[in-house]
């Protein structure tokens, strides 16, 4: 028996499939969310072991995987600690490329979150600066609600 690759030159059928989906955020993302929504505020989650703040929010640590405690409030403003530019259009991106995404850790906060950077050239962005969350004017609970940082 010979292996069938061997007398048949296999064929690629390109095409795209549509996948749907919902996701149940649970009750700490949801809060998170909500509160944004509807207050303009960022919270956090304190750790009761290592006391630190995570922003996005977490049900458990992921430094010492206990349940997180009590709810902080943490700035609007806060700090670039990392970025890239997305440079390639996907079709599915939220803004058109060239633009720029940050890890931006809020002032209160000792984790980051991956957020969009814009009123500034992507040449421009440097590690290390100050910037603050621009708000949606109509706000439906997701992460988009805040629509990018901008410089301070
Ligand atoms: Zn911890």
């Amino acid at each position: 028996m010979s292996n069938v690759w061997e007398s048949v030159e296999p064929r690629v059928y390109e095409s795209q499939i549509k996948v749907p989906y919902a996701w149940q955020a649970g009750e700490t993302a949801s809060r998170f969310l909500l509160t944004l929504k509807n207050e303009k505020k960022f919270l956090g989650k304190k750790c009761p072991k290592c006391a630190k703040v995570l922003m996005p929010p977490r049900k458990v640590c992921p430094y010492c995987f206990v349940e997180t405690g009590d709810w902080v409030d943490v700035s609007d403003e806060g700090v670039i600690e990392t970025f890239t530019v997305a440079r390639r259009d996907t079709g599915i991106m939220p803004l058109k490329p060239p633009f720029v995404y940050a890890v931006i850790r809020l002032d209160g906060a000792d984790t980051g979150l991956v957020h969009l950077l814009g009123e500034i050239e992507p040449g421009a962005v440097r590690a290390g600066m100050r910037v603050k969350a621009v708000f949606a004017e109509e706000r439906t609970g997701k992460i988009l609600d805040v629509e990018h940082f901008k410089p301070v």
